[in-house]
């Protein structure tokens, strides 16, 4: 599968996947119509689904115009947002299944950022698409959801394979391991990673995507239970218990301040 990374907006990232076999093509959150329909048009391809991880506008909104442009596309988005996906015509829950031509994707139910949030996996070509709920080296804001349901949606998508890609919906990568540093000062993977990104970014490159792996390794809201993370948080919130919510909510408190 070819992916596709298509920036849009101020930092939101569409993608465009395309089954090279079969010409056939699906994008993960259009937020405009534009960029992904000359995309399309560029590598030749057929559009036949969008997905859209969330309902929000930045992530919904090219479904109409995309819709109208390439006629009989399906539009996925979670049972719980028909009534605020435009244009959907797919509703999906755990487990369901699509296909991009001849690729099977499966959708992960991962409520919290907003309570019908989903990602979609591809289990035979290692990569994840992860919406709003788990940025590199972040997460998403808890708008519908609670601590425990972030945490749970952490577990969830680090127990894919840890050669998985990961492909956030935002570019957000420098800030969120500025903000890790600041928390784990001494871990060696976040200091050089923060350096490629702003490397990266210096290039206007993307710094899409990383892996299960590297996550572990570098995300905060992943690393709940590490000693040093929970040192300083400790430091701003004395009372914390040091479970992985209690750390999670108090790290999400930070973060929304940062
Ligand atoms: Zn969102
Ligand atoms: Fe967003």
């Amino acid at each position: 599968m070819k992916i596709i990374p298509i920036p849009v907006l101020a930092d939101n990232y569409a993608y465009l996947l395309i089954d090279e076999a079969t010409k056939q093509a699906g994008v993960v959150d259009p937020s405009e119509a534009g960029p992904v329909a000359d995309t399309v048009k560029r590598e030749g391809v057929t559009l036949s689904s969008i997905i859209n991880t969330h309902h929000h506008w930045d992530h919904v909104g090219g479904n109409e115009e995309l819709a109208k442009e390439f006629a009989g596309v399906k539009i996925y988005g979670h049972k719980r947002d028909q009534a605020r996906t435009p244009g959907i015509t797919n509703l999906v829950d755990e487990g369901d299944t699509m296909k991009i031509g001849g690729i099977t994707a499966r959708f992960l139910f991962i409520p919290c950022h907003t309570n019908g949030h989903v990602a979609l996996h591809f289990p035979n070509e290692k990569a994840v698409f992860t919406g709003d709920t788990l940025f590199i080296a972040g997460c998403g804001r808890l708008f519908e959801g609670t601590a425990e349901d972030m945490h749970n949606n952490m577990v969830k998508l680090m127990s894919l394979p840890d050669d998985t890609r990961v492909y956030c919906g935002h570019e957000y990568t420098v800030k969120n391991l500025q903000f890790a540093l600041s928390l784990e000062p001494s871990n060696a993977k976040v200091q050089a990673k923060l350096q490629w990104a702003q490397d990266m970014r210096a290039k206007k490159a993307p710094t899409i995507p990383s892996t299960v792996a590297e996550e572990k390794e570098i995300n905060p809201f992943v690393r709940v239970l590490n000693g040093e993370l929970q040192a300083n948080v400790k430091k701003q919130f004395p009372d914390v218990a040091l479970d992985a919510v209690s750390v999670l909510a108090k790290t999400r408190q930070l973060k929304d301040n940062f």
